[in-house]
């Protein structure tokens, strides 16, 4: 997916976070997340609005194409939940195919 580009002759409603709804730059999905930092591709603004939520040390939110979290830049969102403490393990396919053949018998 490209960004369309954006022109500043087009004036400050024309803003990619103006032209949408402005939850999702506030957006609890880490895919909304990625969204609202894809629109901040080719503002015109772009810098000048990281370089402000940098110095405002904002809060929360999508800002210059960047997710802020507690005041500082982070990669990428996280999903809610707790994170694992283990990885899934996939049951042995000859195991599961036992039980499957338990399943049917019963
Ligand atoms: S860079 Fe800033 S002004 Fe431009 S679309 Fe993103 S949040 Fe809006």
């Amino acid at each position: 997916m490209t960004a369309p580009r954006w022109d500043v002759a087009d004036g400050p409603g024309a803003l990619p976070c103006h032209l949408v709804d402005p939850e999702v730059f506030f957006a609890e999905s880490p895919a909304d997340v990625e969204a609202a930092k894809a629109l901040c591709i080719g503002c015109p603004v772009q810098q000048a609005c990281l370089d402000g939520a940098l110095d405002r040390r904002e809060p929360w939110g999508v800002w210059g194409g960047q997710l802020f979290i507690a005041g500082v830049v982070v990669a990428r969102k996280r999903p809610r939940g707790r994170p694992r403490k283990h990885p899934v393990v996939e049951p042995y396919a000859p195991a599961a195919a036992r039980q499957q053949g338990k399943e049917a018998a019963a």
